[in-house]
C-alpha cells in the first residue's frame, strides 16, 4: 500500500529533477500538467476534500451517512476529473485517528494516488503519530516545523501550503501555534510572488472550537499580498467569505453533514494566477448547489 504513495513522490521528484524542461516528453498518462513548462501552465486543476472521517469499521455510520462508502463513491468521480493533485483538509480519520482508520483511508485513496498526488492536512480527529505510521511516504516538500506536518506544493501557476492545526486529538479547537506561524511568515517573505493558498483543517470564526489563533494568522498574512485564499473544513458546511480580500473557502465534508441544509461531497477547482473556479460535486445531503460553480478573483 505504501508503494503507491511513494511512487507519487518519486514521479514528482523524477520530473522535477530530470525532465522538467523537456515538457512534451513527460507524459504521466493522466492528462495532468506536471510535465509542462512553467510558462505553458495557465491553470492547475485540483480535487478539494475535507472531513472524510474514515473509520476502521466500514459499517460505522453517523446521521445516516456511511463515511467509508461516501469516499468510495467519490473516488471514481475524482479519477475521471484527472486533477493535478488532491487536497484533503483534515479530519481524515473517524474520531481518534486510529491506525485502522488510516489503513482504510489509504486503501480507499490508492486508486487516486496512482494517478495524482494526495496531500493531507490533519484535523482534530486525527492522530499525528498514527498518520505518519501509515502514510510513511507522502508527496510534497516537508517543512522543518517542530511537531507539525507542514508541506509546500509548488504547482504553477499556484503554490499551496498545507498547515497543521491539530492541537489535541478528539478535542474540537485547533491551533497553528507560534512556531508554525513564525515559519509561515518567514517562508512567505522569502518565496516568490506565486499566488499562494493556505490549507488547514480548522474554521475561522471566533468560537472556542475554531482555530484559536485566527487573529494572529490574519494579521500576519493581511499585508502579504501573494496570499490569495484559505481552504479549510471542520464545519462540515460549504461556503465562501472574505477577509481583507483573502478568500476563505469552507469545503463541504465527504463523511457527513451536521445539518440537512449542507451538501456532502467534494469541490473541483481550476486555479489560475488570477483566480479560481470552484465546482461542487454533491453526493448526498442537500443537493441544491450540486454542480454550481463559484468564480473567485484573487486580490492584487
Ligand atoms: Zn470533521
Amino acid at each position: 500500500m505504501a508503494e503507491i504513495f511513494y511512487k507519487s513522490m518519486n514521479r514528482r521528484t523524477f520530473i522535477k529533477t530530470g525532465l522538467a524542461g523537456i515538457g512534451a516528453l513527460v507524459t504521466i498518462g493522466t492528462g495532468n500538467s506536471f510535465g509542462l513548462r512553467k510558462s505553458e501552465r495557465k491553470a492547475t486543476r485540483w480535487a478539494l476534500l475535507a472531513d472524510t472521517h474514515i473509520p476502521a469499521d466500514v459499517s460505522n455510520n453517523y446521521r445516516g451517512f456511511y463515511p467509508y462508502q461516501n469516499l468510495q463513491k467519490v473516488v471514481p468521480d475524482i479519477i475521471s476529473a484527472l486533477p493535478d493533485g488532491v487536497v484533503i483538509t483534515g479530519d481524515l480519520a473517524r474520531l481518534t485517528g486510529e491506525l485502522g482508520d488510516y489503513a482504510n483511508l489509504k486503501k480507499l485513496l490508492n486508486p487516486i494516488a496512482e494517478k495524482s498526488p494526495v496531500f493531507m492536512a490533519l484535523g482534530n480527529h486525527d492522530n499525528r503519530e498514527n498518520f505518519v505510521k501509515v502514510f510513511d511516504k507522502v508527496p510534497g516538500e516537508k517543512q522543518p516545523v517542530k511537531n507539525k506536518l507542514v508541506t509546500v506544493i509548488e504547482r504553477p501557476p499556484i503554490r499551496l501550503i498545507i498547515l497543521d492545526s491539530l492541537l489535541y486529538v478528539n478535542k474540537v479547537s485547533g491551533l497553528l501555534g507560534k512556531a508554525q506561524r513564525q515559519w509561515l511568515e518567514d517562508y512567505l517573505k522569502e518565496c516568490d510572488n506565486t499566488p499562494t493558498i493556505l490549507c488547514f483543517h480548522h474554521s475561522l470564526e471566533d468560537g472556542d472550537g475554531d482555530l484559536l489563533d485566527v487573529p494572529r494568522l490574519f494579521s500576519a498574512i493581511k499585508p502579504i499580498r501573494k496570499v490569495k485564499a484559505i481552504l479549510y473544513g471542520h464545519s462540515h458546511a460549504y461556503g465562501f467569505s472574505e477577509f481583507e480580500g483573502i478568500h476563505l473557502i469552507n469545503l463541504p465534508a465527504v463523511g457527513y453533514n451536521f445539518s440537512d441544509t449542507e451538501p456532502v461531497g467534494w469541490v473541483e477547482a481550476k486555479l489560475t494566477a488570477e483566480g479560481g473556479d470552484f465546482t461542487l460535486h454533491a453526493i448526498a445531503g442537500s443537493m441544491n448547489k450540486d454542480r454550481s460553480v463559484k468564480k473567485l478573483a484573487w486580490r492584487v
